[in-house]
């Protein structure tokens, strides 16, 4: 299973999770080499296998490298989480391009490089064996509540939308392809609107259930997504967002 972000937050608990669920894990990461490590080195000190792959998923020729690297060490991809995610607040007259493009290309554009790559290994059209995509939308993708979040929303968005044209289109390669709207989860993301405190508040008058959500949370709703229990499951967008 490559899950793109792994190295802290909603990925790393996925990694964590996957290999106790037996998957060798390709742990992604941009730039936090030691963080990275760690969830490695928590995964052999269990018995199970992952490697670090530091790629920058919005670079298609990064990820194109990550992909043959992957194929050298693990040899087939069964499992392509798209979940890395950057969150940047700006009011819409203090929409930088620069900013904007950050946002797209790490958000969405990302998505095609890599479900692209997955794709060509998995397609039982060229002589693959299946296998499943997930995309890693989120709760402003419907809700576009938090201040300053346009670029953000916009982006899982585009999420929700390549989600279901991808489902479409692969579908009979033997292909399924789901994703998951998390609401307010405790990730390091939440630094991007004020901190974890602000974030714990918030959910404690949004959310219905009255609480932040936790990674591991969302990381269950992966594995159930990957596994042959979620066999029917094909362009659907899973709300995990504690009623949000
Ligand atoms: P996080 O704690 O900030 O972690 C982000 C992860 O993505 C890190 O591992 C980071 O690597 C990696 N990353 C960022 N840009 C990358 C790039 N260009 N290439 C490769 N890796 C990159 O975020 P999170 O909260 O776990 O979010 C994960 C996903 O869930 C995102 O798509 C986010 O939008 C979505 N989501 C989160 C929430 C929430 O409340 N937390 C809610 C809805 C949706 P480094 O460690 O190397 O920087």
């Amino acid at each position: 299973m490559l899950i793109t972000g792994a190295s802290r937050g909603i990925g790393a608990a996925t990694a964590l999770l996957a290999a106790e669920h037996g998957y060798q894990v390709a742990v992604n990461y941009v730039s936090n080499d030691a963080a990275a490590k760690a969830v490695v080195q928590s995964i052999e000190s269990v018995g199970g296998i992952a490697k670090t792959f530091k790629a920058n998923v919005a670079n298609n020729h990064e990820v194109v490298e990550l992909f043959e690297a992957i194929d050298s060490t693990f040899g087939t991809l069964d499992v392509l989480v798209n979940n890395a995610g950057i969150l940047e607040t700006f009011s819409i007259l203090d929409a930088d391009p620069q900013a904007v493009h950050r946002t797209f290309e790490a958000n969405v554009f990302s998505l095609y490089y890599c479900s692209r790559e997955a794709v060509k290994r998995m397609s039982t059209a060229n002589g693959g064996r299946g296998g499943v995509i997930i995309n890693m939308s989120s709760a402003a993708a419907k809700l576009c509540s938090m201040p300053g979040g346009n670029a953000y929303s916009a982006s899982k968005s585009a999420v929700d939308g390549f989600n279901l044209a991808l489902a479409n289109e692969v579908g009979e390669l033997g292909i399924r392809v789901n994703a998951i709207r998390p609401g307010l989860i405790a990730t390091d993301i939440q630094n991007g609107r004020g901190g974890l405190a602000v974030a714990t508040e918030l959910a404690r008058t949004l959310v219905p259930m009255k609480r932040i959500g936790q990674p591991e949370e969302i990381a269950q709703a992966v594995i159930w997504l990957a596994s042959d229990q979620a066999s029917y499951v094909h362009g659907a967008t899973l709300d995990v967002g504690g009623g949000r």
